[in-house]
């Protein structure tokens, strides 16, 4: 009994002296500083050192919103370099969160212009030039990415011309900071996009009518593959450019919860919202579609992403995935963001982790 007792007290004393030591200003600043250092190192400086096609959904959202996950985007690592497939909103925060470094910068590839797949592109452009990018942003994209960089450029013309004053042209200057739009002429049903003997970008067409152009791509990187569908209906085209790919990122909307939410919103008679949830089940793929479309192009690992609606819990995501088991029992991952697939060159392996969990 005694033993406790001066346990407790010892405990006790311990806890008075912590919460008083935190209160002392040397104390907190060095705490500080030991916190400030932690933040400013590079976390993702691994992801560029040894040779391996990887993948990080960088978001795995669509335009409804939910807390912790951003909207379209996925980012490709090869060669040195990262691409970023969509520049959804809140798809920088991630990136810059994760410390993704901005002279790795290859390229931004946009798959149609939706605001879903490109509300972070000026904030991403800003973000990369205020670290030291070391060149212009090279934004491809199909016919209309002109207008999309120009609106951009525009609209961010005033703070670039801010920073450039404030901190001067040898830190922020005002010809890296630009973006410059890359429009890619399809050929036929596809284009490459970028090919430098190792690493290999194919544009191809896709299905999201009545909205025209819209594609996906295509990465070859020294014998493994990811391919990031981009929105679009179950179409031939998703599945010719798939094939054997390593790693498939396909776009879903689970249609038996968005009719749920349709019902609801008639019922409530929010008439608007009714109307776009009866619209939006027409143009894109359900979880089963794109199931059978990694199947038909024998996909190694399929991972849906550009989820409507974006579970928010265990429950819904059994909901979500309903009957996909039945098509595909193995090689399904539903998407969240921070998910890296790293395929390492000369071997058939696919190793998973997750940015949010360093
Ligand atoms: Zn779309
Ligand atoms: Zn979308």
């Amino acid at each position: 009994m005694k033993i406790i007792l001066r346990l407790g007290v010892v405990i006790i004393t311990l806890l008075i002296a912590t919460s008083v030591l935190l209160r002392v200003p040397a104390v907190q600043d060095m705490m500080t500083s030991r916190e400030i250092a932690r933040r400013m190192s590079s976390i993702s400086n691994d992801l560029f050192v040894d040779d391996a096609l990887r993948a990080v959904l960088c978001g795995s959202a669509a335009p409804m919103p939910v807390a912790g996950r951003a909207a379209a985007c996925v980012m490709v690592i090869a060669g040195g370099k990262f691409y970023i497939v969509d520049t959804g909103n809140r798809s920088n925060n991630n990136l810059a969160l994760w410390r993704i470094p901005a002279k790795n910068v290859g390229a931004v590839l946009l798959t149609h212009f939706h605001s879903d797949h490109i509300g972070d592109l000026g904030e991403f452009n800003m973000m990369t030039w205020a670290q030291g990018r070391p060149s212009p942003l090279l934004v491809y994209g199909p016919k209309g990415v002109q207008q999309v960089v120009d609106g951009f450029s525009k609209a961010y013309a005033l703070d670039s011309s801010y920073r450039t004053a404030h901190h001067g042209d040898a830190y922020l200057n005002p010809d890296k900071g630009r973006m410059i739009a890359k429009e890619v002429a399809l050929n036929g049903s596809s284009a490459t996009v970028l090919d430098d003997g190792s690493l290999k970008i194919t544009m191809f067409a896709v299905d999201h009518a009545p909205i025209s152009p819209a594609v996906g791509y295509r990465f070859d990187y020294k014998g493994r593959s990811v391919v990031v569908s981009g929105d679009t209906i179950k179409t031939a085209p998703v599945m010719r450019f798939s094939k054997d790919a390593d790693v498939l990122f396909h776009e879903s909307l689970a249609p038996h919860m968005v009719k749920q939410m349709e019902a609801t919103a008639h019922a409530t008679k929010n008439g608007q919202l009714e109307k776009i949830m009866f619209d939006i089940q027409d143009y894109h793929s359900s979880p089963i579609e794109a199931a059978e479309i990694a199947n038909k192009a024998n996909v190694k690992e399929l991972v849906l992403y550009h989820l409507v609606p974006t579970p928010p819990n265990r429950i819904a995501e059994w909901v979500f995935m309903r009957g996909v088991n039945a098509v595909r029992a193995n090689g399904v991952l539903l998407g969240v963001d921070g998910l890296t697939i790293s395929l390492p060159i000369g071997s058939t392996e696919v190793v998973h982790g997750n940015m949010n969990d360093r």
